[in-house]
């Protein structure tokens, strides 16, 4: 049941915001008291309260084994949010991860055969922001080992053969562009072919500004290559990740048969600044967030990711794949 694709709006994508949420815990934890007169105070009280006199074993701690949430504040081990599937253990915020954590976090153990990894963007319009676009792509393929922002393939998810897309927003903040469209109708496509459930992973800020028309002109390109999926009577489970945003949002994102969505996750096409000035109200509570989304039913459910495996694999099953 392929809905139908929103409308294309030629506006550029919203803003992206810093991906460098993974904020760097105080190597010394010990040093973290203010100056002034509380502290000469305490120095007369107890001298070995100085910083230069703190506990020499604290200075062994190794930069960034600890981290403070930057959801709920609390120092967390930073191990430990990491095999807790990249989520808080306190307050259950979840953190952003790239496509390939992602891959590994859903396939079962060696089992994602990447395709189309050799698909890299040219510069057709000759696009020059604050440096040339080849220039930007090269600094991104070299700071991520990764020639483009999707990585698709297929694998197994608890035994179940599936093609799986995933946008990778730490290249160029998963922004689509002509590559992504293309690798992501390809996973389409073969996905059609063989019959398989399709999964596509999101997290977006959008078509790519670089390359303007070009990045537009995928949502049609992704969104019809699904209406044919649809016809062959494929499942597709998209599922939403924080943030999802602009064009991504307003084509594949939206077209799943079945939409999961990451708690919290920004869900949206404009932001919400964009939005407040159009429509001149005030926004409510949670808007554009998965919660949100859910009960205005955009979203069909809200699956913590560590639950996301054998969510997926019960609706294969529950949709006769
Ligand atoms: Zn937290």
């Amino acid at each position: 049941m392929t809905k139908p694709a929103m409308t294309t709006d030629a506006s550029p994508a919203p803003a992206v915001r810093s991906t460098g949420e993974l904020a760097e815990a105080p190597a010394e934890v010990a040093d973290t008291r203010g100056s002034g007169a509380g502290v000469e105070r305490a120095a007369k009280e107890s001298p070995r309260m100085w910083p230069d006199e703190a506990d020499p074993r604290r200075k062994k701690v190794p930069e960034g084994l600890w981290m403070r949430c930057v959801a709920c504040s609390q120092m967390i081990y930073r191990k430990q949010m990491e095999a807790n599937l990249h989520v808080c253990p306190q307050c259950q915020h979840h953190y952003r991860i790239g496509a390939a954590q992602r891959v590994e976090q859903l396939c079962d153990p060696s089992t994602f055969e990447p395709m189309d990894e050799h698909l890299t963007s040219r510069d057709p319009l000759h696009f020059t922001d604050l440096k040339p676009y080849p220039e930007r792509l090269k600094a991104e393929q070299e700071r991520t080992g990764r020639a483009e922002a999707a990585l698709t393939g297929s694998g197994y998810i608890h035994g179940r053969r599936v093609v799986l897309a995933v946008l990778d927003l730490t290249f160029m903040m998963g922004s689509m562009g002509s590559v992504v469209g293309e690798k992501v109708t390809r996973a389409i496509e073969r996905a059609t072919e063989q019959d398989w459930p399709l999964i596509i992973v999101s997290s977006s800020g959008g078509a790519r500004m670089q390359e303007s028309t070009l990045s537009l002109m995928q949502m049609a390109k992704t969104s019809a290559a699904l209406a044919q999926f649809d016809d062959a009577g494929g499942l597709y489970i998209s599922v939403l990740t924080d943030p999802t945003t602009g064009g991504v949002t307003a084509s594949f994102a939206m077209l799943g048969d079945v939409i999961l969505a990451e708690p919290g996750a920004l869900i949206g096409f404009a932001g919400p600044r964009v939005i407040q000035q159009t429509i001149r109200q005030d926004l409510p509570d949670g808007f554009q967030r998965a919660e949100f989304l859910k009960k205005t039913g955009f979203v069909d459910r809200v699956v913590p990711r560590g639950e996301l495996r054998r969510e997926i694999s019960r609706l294969i099953d529950y949709g006769g794949k």
